[in-house]
């Protein structure tokens, strides 16, 4: 048998369609697919029917499969099969821990390739018209997570002076205490804010108001929190949006 090789990949944001040509070139060539949780299951649809599908689910706070288990697992199937895809949401090297795997792998010995992904960092403001980085609105967006492996948070003191849109992945847990620290290091309670959760999918739910005012109440996980000026583009108030699917083949 020739080499294994690994391909990570990232599935895009939620809907199937966003995900790149080379995504589902490599997910038909597959003969086994190591997919999470958070990838919507329309991704699938490019998988040959005679591969093999694995769930290693991760979501935060739900039931998951360690991340060494996963590993291992993948260097398991390398053994045995020659096209393994690792799937994974959004884009593999942006909060999803594809780095990790791939410094795994490749201490394993086994080749590995990247396929990047549309992440929701981008797409899902886009989904709802907020242009990140409107050049009258926002010097640059800056991507960070609200919830933290070791703790750790990132310094809300400096990004309130930054001057740039605010994307703040898995923020929804910690909102309140973020939204304090962001309006304690002086920025103003007017500025706009908006948490979207299952963004580009047909069940889509926004909330749009302010640092001040914004409440993630009611709202689950997967969602995202942007925050500052360019954020009044956005679609007003809370809408649920039916996004514009092209029908399955
Ligand atoms: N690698 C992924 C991010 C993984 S971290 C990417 O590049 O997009 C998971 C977090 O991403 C979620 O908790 C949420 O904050 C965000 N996210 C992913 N998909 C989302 C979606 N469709 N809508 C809203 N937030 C999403």
């Amino acid at each position: 048998m020739d080499a294994a090789k690994v391909f990570l990949v990232g599935a895009g944001p939620g809907d199937p369609e966003l995900m790149t040509l080379k995504a589902a070139r490599a997910l038909a060539a597959a003969d086994v697919v190591l997919v999470d949780d958070l990838v919507n299951r329309g991704c699938l649809a490019h998988v040959r029917f005679d591969a093999k599908i694995v769930e290693v689910g991760k979501r935060g706070g739900c039931r998951s499969t360690p991340q060494a288990f996963i590993e291992r697992l993948l260097i398991l199937y390398s053994k045995k099969k020659k096209n393994i895809v690792r799937l994974k949401g959004g884009d593999p090297f942006v909060f999803g821990r594809g780095g990790e795997e791939v410094e795994a792998l490749r201490a394993a010995g086994i080749d590995v390739e990247v396929i990047p992904g549309v992440t929701a960092g981008t797409a899902v403001p886009a989904a709802i018209g907020i242009p990140v980085t409107h050049r009258d609105y926002a010097r640059g967006v800056t991507f960070v997570t609200g919830h933290a492996r070791d703790g750790a948070e990132p310094d809300w003191q400096a990004l309130a002076r930054l001057g740039t849109t605010l994307v703040i992945y898995m923020g929804l847990k910690n909102l309140g205490r973020i939204f304090a620290a962001l309006a304690a290091a002086g920025l103003d309670a007017a500025t706009p804010a908006c948490i979207v959760e299952n963004g580009t999918l047909p069940s889509q739910k926004q909330r749009v108001a302010t640092l001040g005012t914004l409440s993630g109440e009611g709202f689950a996980s997967p969602a995202l929190v942007i925050v500052g000026d360019v954020v009044r583009f956005a679609s007003a108030g809370e809408v649920r949006t039916a996004v514009t699917h092209a029908k399955a083949a």
